[in-house]
């Protein structure tokens, strides 16, 4: 079957919770342009942590009710907005009524490691936040359409650096002389990332105790600003988070790379991750919802195409900037986390692939097709977001605010 189709997801109903995000936006209308019925599930609060710290996405994002207008007006196709808390479970239940879904991918968190590390507010609203939030989907889901398939936005860095091969999600042990296979261990780097551990031990439960269809996915750092369909209408563009506690490594670095501002590169840049592009994060959640999860048994997938470390990706941006006029220049600046700075790092990724993805790499023209797209965005650069913000050894009991 061809997954590009219009009808590819005809019969399905997907809620995206968390589709007015990065991820789930550009989710949402890949899905809807291949036929799946598409709900978004979204309480704006990202938009409100910017106003609130004083950041803007690069790109200028449209409100959500005039991004799915303009969607309707484009394409013909609908997409059910839902403006609400999934902590608030009246709320959820009413859209879970309402919309019946299929499947519900859940992308709605908090998903800034330092925005968890910043103080105790944040720390303790980030877990609430997430891991209430997941509660409430499972016992939606268990109440209301306990067929519906749950797909969940992890992170690889609840398994943090561990000096053996990171597997997806269960590792088989043998010890004193007994085998078993178990959850692969978590060690999460941010109080963020503890959520999400925290999360996947819920949902590891729920699953086997109500026999629930779940998937975790295990995602790695995403980068790039295109899909097909928000490139389609400039109100359709997804959101570009440059600062320094929204923004992700390679996202950054080409935004600095762009405005001539060294890139900033954590310590002795060591640190290896799992990325993965964009319109690939869209292709392995439609891959997910069209392959359940048995009921009973969770599946957890490593969701990133290549792992690079922080001095790999300035060394690729610095090549890729020179052959468009840029000048890119890298500098150390002290490691505001508490992470290993060099490691062994081999992450597992081949059960998507067996379903299907054909990963898109980051080498070739890439790199520069991004830079060029994100140098006409230049004059909206605020280069006072650009430099480390938030240090883990400093998270304070009392509440910040980000403005100095
Ligand atoms: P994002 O912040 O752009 O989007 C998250 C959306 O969820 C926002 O629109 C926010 O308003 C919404 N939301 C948060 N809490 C909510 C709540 N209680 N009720 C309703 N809506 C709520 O984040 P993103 O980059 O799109 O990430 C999506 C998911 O993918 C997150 O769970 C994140 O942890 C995971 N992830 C992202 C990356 C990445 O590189 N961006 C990497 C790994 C995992």
């Amino acid at each position: 079957p061809d997954a590009d189709a219009p009808d590819a997801g005809k019969g399905q109903r997907v809620m995206i919770i968390g589709g007015d995000g990065y991820c789930g936006w550009a989710t949402a209308l890949h899905l809807s342009k291949r036929g799946y019925a598409v709900s978004i599930v979204d309480n704006l609060c990202r938009r409100t942590m910017d106003d609130q710290l004083g950041f803007n996405s690069l790109s200028p994002i449209k409100g959500i009710h005039e991004r799915v207008r303009r969607w309707k007006e484009v394409t013909g196709l609908d997409i059910d907005l839902f403006v609400g808390d999934v902590c608030d479970y009246e709320f959820l239940g009413a859209a879970f009524k309402k919309f019946n879904p299929t499947s519900c991918v859940h992308f709605g968190e908090q998903r800034s490691a330092p925005y968890s590390m910043m103080d105790r507010s944040r720390a303790v609203f980030t877990q609430t936040n997430n891991v209430m939030g997941t509660i409430n989907v499972l016992y939606a889901i268990k109440e209301f359409a306990p067929d519906c398939h749950m797909v969940k936005l992890g992170t690889m860095g609840e398994y943090g650096t561990p000096n053996i091969d990171i597997e997806e999600g269960y590792i088989t042990i043998t010890h004193n002389g007994r085998t078993d296979t178990l959850p692969y261990p978590k060690q999460g780097g941010s109080f963020y990332h503890l959520s999400k551990c925290h999360d996947s031990a819920n949902m590891l439960f729920c699953t086997k105790a109500w026999q629930l269809s779940c998937t975790d996915l295990n995602q790695g750092v995403v980068y790039g600003l295109s899909t097909d369909e928000c490139d389609m209408h400039p109100d359709l563009v997804n959101r570009y988070d440059y600062d320094a506690v929204f923004g992700t490594a390679l996202n950054r670095f080409v935004i600095q790379a762009s405005v001539g501002h060294p890139m900033t590169v954590y310590g002795k840049g060591g640190q290896t991750r799992g990325f993965l592009n964009i319109k690939d994060t869209v292709r392995c959640i439609q891959i997910a919802c069209d392959n359940p999860a048995p009921k009973g048994d969770m599946k957890i997938y490593n969701q990133f195409t290549e792992q690079f470390s922080v001095n790999e990706l300035a060394a690729m941006i610095t090549e890729a900037g020179q052959k468009v006029g840029l000048n890119p220049e890298v500098i150390t600046v002290p490691n505001p986390r508490t992470e290993l700075e060099e490691h062994y790092y081999n992450a597992k990724n081949s059960k998507l692939q067996d379903l299907g993805l054909d990963p898109i790499l980051m080498r070739g023209e890439f790199l520069e097709t991004l830079l060029k797209q994100i140098m006409e965005y230049k004059d909206r650069v605020d280069q006072r977001l650009i430099l480390p913000g938030v240090n883990w050894k400093e998270s304070s009991s009392i509440a910040t605010t980000m403005s100095k």
